[in-house]
């Protein structure tokens, strides 16, 4: 559970904290909905996150630089990459996966209370929310500006691995300081839901339906939901990448806010694998579609 991070990564992850700088405007609403069986899944954008090349180190390379010209950004980054929650409903319930930044991490971000509102559900229509993980662009759209649950009447259901990890001491003491702030924002999270979380473990059934697929390695609770109704399937994977551009092509690109970034690999080239031979449609935290995955090359490609 070491977190790998070189000096240079800590100075651009500090930047980080407080976000703020060079955060682009943003223009685009909800990109509109899917229909998997019986479900209506709606991505809810929070923001857009200028993600630097030293963030996915190993962008900063010829070959990273080519890949961001070749996409009409300037060959230093940033690469604006979308923060995403996905608002899910089958009749009358309303559950959430991840609650984008709220207000933690500086502005441009906390968009998802007023793309609820766009949908016409309000916060304390949701039932549940289901979390990825507890790094701040998921867990701290929770909170509101003082720290109190935004969500009146959630119980959140995450990974126990994820809570245990978060909440230890040993591992807080341990991590850089840079990244003291996620550690704050995860209990502060934890906190304000007191008798409202519930833990699970693998592969558990989130609802009927829906199914936790743990994805270790960005943090070690990390999980994706699988949508199963009759033959129409979706996985939403969470952080399988945080910028298409760069890491589909390079699944072995990690950034620098893995946990165990061999790990990440490890789960990244898995389930990479797993969707292109099943041809199974995904979306992510940080896609800005959704789509089929195939092999290209040495990595893969979103069709
Ligand atoms: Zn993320």
């Amino acid at each position: 559970m070491s977190l790998r991070l070189s000096r240079r990564n800590l100075l651009a992850a500090s930047a980080l904290l407080p976000l703020g700088l060079r955060v682009p405007a943003i223009a685009a609403p909800s990109s509109g909905s899917y229909r998997v069986g019986a479900f209506t899944v709606t991505p809810l954008l929070d923001g857009l996150f200028p993600l630097e090349p030293s963030m996915i180190p190993a962008a900063e390379s010829q070959a990273g630089q080519a890949l961001l010209k070749g996409a009409g950004l300037p060959a230093t980054g940033p690469s604006p990459e979308p923060v995403n929650a996905f608002l899910i409903r089958r009749g009358e319930r309303h559950w959430l996966l991840d609650a984008g930044c709220g207000t933690v991490l500086g502005p441009g971000f906390n968009r998802v209370t007023a793309a609820l509102a766009a949908e016409g559900v309000r916060p304390d229509q949701i039932e549940t929310v289901w979390l990825s993980h507890l790094h701040a662009d998921h867990a701290g759209g929770l909170l509101t500006p003082s720290r109190l649950a935004r969500f009146a009447n959630a119980e959140l259901v995450l990974q126990e691995r994820e809570v245990t990890y978060w909440s230890d001491a040993a591992a807080r003491a341990s991590a850089p300081a840079a990244l003291s702030p996620m550690f704050e924002t995860a209990q502060a999270v934890l906190a304000a839901y007191p008798d409202r979380i519930r833990r699970v473990s693998g592969e558990a059934e989130l609802a009927p339906c829906i199914h936790a697929l743990p994805l270790p390695g960005h943090t070690p609770g990390h999980m994706g939901v699988l949508i199963v109704d009759g033959s129409e399937r979706l996985l939403i994977w969470g952080d399988i990448v945080h910028s298409r551009l760069l890491q589909m092509p390079h699944p072995d690109w990690t950034v620098i806010w893995d946990t165990d970034p061999a790990e990440a690999i490890a789960t990244r080239r898995r389930i990479l694998d797993r969707v292109a031979v099943e041809g199974l449609s995904v979306t992510g935290m940080h896609l800005a579609a959704s789509g089929r995955i195939e092999r290209a090359g040495t990595g893969y490609t979103l069709i």
